[in-house]
């Protein structure tokens, strides 16, 4: 049913060489590889059908904006979100967050109410809240965590105060691998009457998700990490929450009427999509996602479960290993340090073994700084990743350890 070989020959770069060694591509939770099928649409978009959607009045303009609101009833599909007016195209979860902390804080927020985010968190979930805090004088809350990388729920429900408005967290860490609780996360947050905003950058690619059975008021994630293109994204708000809320930006195709007087804002989505949409992203987004559910999110989350525990068990076999990340729930993101080797190090002599990895603080400095690092070496894995490229990460940091 999952046959490996034949997925890793959907994806063209995989057979390519580095350095002269088979590439071992471990660096998925930065971007993901792209199958045939999604480049291909994507040429073929611009071969065959390429024109600006919802303004024209033409066959190729039809037939591009058909094609484009098609991947939006694709997304819909995929996320079991109620309806396509929930679905906003953005350029990928940095502006998905971004999106909803300016229009959030802007109409629903005063003077000293609270954002609850995590330790753990990405920095574009916590910078967009800072710029907030910089011209609104809104106060961030911060859930801590364990040594093992589980968010204290205790703790995370003492932060409520009558001035918490929102909650916004990462569903899975992408330095971690820590899946949280976020539905029971948002439960408790609507307990207290508080929306939540959960960052899928990282668990959209490798589980099943339901927003519905969530109850997540807003969810987002990029295409890139889930075997779509670059610079296309998702936000999507329950259509109450995104009734509510002012546009972002402001242009063509987010406007009903204009004068110089007064204009009027179109309805959900495009209230929240100003200029002309990457339709052409789109497209490849929508067939990344056709891509994956072909080969069941339940098939690719079991395959890279096993994958990672493997990892897992085989790195611990290492000497001077240490994991960063040893929670209860974990995904496919596995961060360590050797010994004394500096990541850096560590990072750049994989890469003359091909295989390439992430070091550094992954976009998570107050993480790094709760764990007492500057960084580590993140190995993350894809759907196409296999026990043999597992093998050849341990080789490869057996090799890196003896040369030091
Ligand atoms: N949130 C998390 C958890 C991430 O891992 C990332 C990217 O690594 C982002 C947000 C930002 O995603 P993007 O750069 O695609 O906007």
């Amino acid at each position: 049913m999952y046959d490996i070989q034949q997925i890793r020959a959907d994806f063209p770069i995989l057979g390519r060489t580095v350095y002269g060694k088979p590439l071992v591509y471990l660096d998925n939770g930065a971007t993901t590889q792209k199958p045939r099928c999604v480049v291909e649409a994507i040429t073929n978009e611009y071969y065959n059908t390429n024109a600006n959607v919802h303004r024209g009045v033409h066959f190729l303009s039809q037939q591009a904006t058909e094609l484009h609101e098609a991947s939006r009833e694709t997304v819909r599909k995929f996320i079991n979100a109620r309806s396509t007016n929930e679905i906003i195209f953005t350029r990928g979860t940095t502006e998905s967050i971004n999106l909803l902390a300016a229009t959030f804080c802007l109409s629903q927020m005063q003077t000293g109410d609270e954002v609850i985010v995590s330790t753990m968190e990405h920095h574009s979930n916590i910078v967009p809240w800072q710029l907030q805090a910089m011209q609104r004088g809104i106060v961030l809350r911060v859930i801590p965590m364990d040594d093992e990388g589980n968010l204290l729920l205790e703790e995370y429900e003492r932060l409520f105060s009558p001035k918490t408005k929102l909650v916004s967290i990462a569903h899975v860490s992408n330095v971690l691998g820590t899946v949280n609780p976020v539905k029971d996360m948002i439960r408790t947050a609507h307990a207290h009457g508080v929306p939540v905003l959960v960052d899928g950058a990282q668990s959209i690619p490798h589980m099943p998700v339901d927003v519905r059975e969530l109850d997540a008021d807003f969810y987002v994630f990029s295409g890139h990490k889930v075997y779509g293109p670059t610079g296309v994204g998702v936000l999507y708000g329950k259509e109450d929450w995104l009734d509510k809320l002012p546009p972002y930006q402001g242009g063509g195709e987010m406007i009903q009427h204009v004068s110089f007087e007064k204009t009027t804002f179109n309805e959900l989505p495009f209230k929240f999509e100003a200029g002309t949409p990457d339709y052409i992203g789109t497209t490849g987004l929508a067939k990344a996602l056709d891509y994956v559910s072909a080969l069941g999110m339940d098939n690719i989350a079991a395959y890279e479960h096993e994958l990672t525990e493997y990892a897992l068990r085989r790195l611990r076999e290492i000497p001077g290993m240490r994991i960063f990340g040893e929670a209860k729930e974990r995904g496919g993101v596995i961060s360590f340090l050797v010994g004394n080797i500096h990541h850096f190090d560590m990072g750049t002599l994989l890469d003359r073994l091909g295989i390439a990895v992430r070091t550094g603080h992954h976009c998570a400095q107050p993480l790094m700084t709760r764990l007492g690092i500057e960084g580590t070496v993140r190995a993350s894995f894809g759907l196409y990743n296999t026990k043999e490229e597992v093998d050849a990460l341990v080789a490869g940091i057996e090799r890196v350890r003896k040369m030091f």
